[in-house]
């Protein structure tokens, strides 16, 4: 079974996919890591020659969403922590609206989709990636609601501040994703949105739960 994710930043993808793939033995892809792979390759090695570095990686993912890694030029740099730098969060909706790297990056993802029951995230798998997915879900919530759930006491002075950072950041971040002219992130006419603002993730995650065992009951038929 396919279950394709698409939302905005913070929406919650990545944590209820854990949960589910978990659940339900699922294989989780997380597609924004491997964007931001990229950008940090762009940062590491330059951005020259891009899309000819790009061609040449393997993507490695493992620990079912929680470990990715890259091979590059015969060595192996495990990224899980690298991509998640304020610096790399900056970049990587402009490397990912580049056309011929979105190519090479869709042809992999649906690669990995081959292996199994899988759930895989990110802002074009309902649109581009996994159009056929026998689950596509729009998972979104509000930009307020999506940059508090950065944080756990978020009215602290100190926090109010930084809140203030992520939201503007967050609100940049959508605005490129939904208006590159490449696959830009929007809901797919046939996928079911989710509107999570006020929704705790296990309710979130229940309520794909309901989706997947309803769609298990019908293919048995
Ligand atoms: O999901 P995450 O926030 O880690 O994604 C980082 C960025 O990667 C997104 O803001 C977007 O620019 C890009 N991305 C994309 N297509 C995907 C997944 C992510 O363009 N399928």
């Amino acid at each position: 079974m396919q279950v394709a994710i698409d939302g905005p930043a913070g929406s919650g993808k990545s944590s209820v996919c854990k949960i589910i793939a978990e659940k339900y033995g699922f294989t989780y892809i997380d597609t924004g890591a491997m964007y931001r792979s990229v950008a940090w390759v762009s940062v590491h090695f330059g951005e020259d020659n891009l899309v000819e570095k790009i061609s040449n990686i393997d993507f490695i993912l493992e620990e079912n969403g929680k470990k990715i890694s890259i091979k590059y030029d015969g060595k192996i740099y495990d990224l899980t922590k690298e991509i998640r730098t304020p610096e790399i969060s900056s970049k990587v909706a402009l490397v990912a609206s580049n056309g011929e790297i979105r190519k090479i990056l869709v042809k992999k993802q649906q690669e990995f989709a081959k292996s199994g029951d899988v759930i895989m995230e990110g802002r074009d798998i309902t649109t581009v990636v996994l159009p056929y997915a026998d689950i596509k879900i729009f998972l979104t919530a509000s930009p307020e609601e999506r940059a508090k759930r950065r944080f756990k006491e978020w009215q602290s002075e100190e926090n109010k501040q930084e809140y203030e950072k992520v939201l503007s950041e967050i609100k940049k971040r959508d605005e490129i994703d939904s208006t590159r002219k490449e696959s830009p992130l929007m809901q797919a006419k046939d996928a079911i949105l989710l509107d999570t603002t006020g929704l705790t993730l296990e309710q979130v995650a229940d309520k794909i739960g309901e989706m997947i065992a309803e769609k298990k009951e019908k293919s048995k038929k």
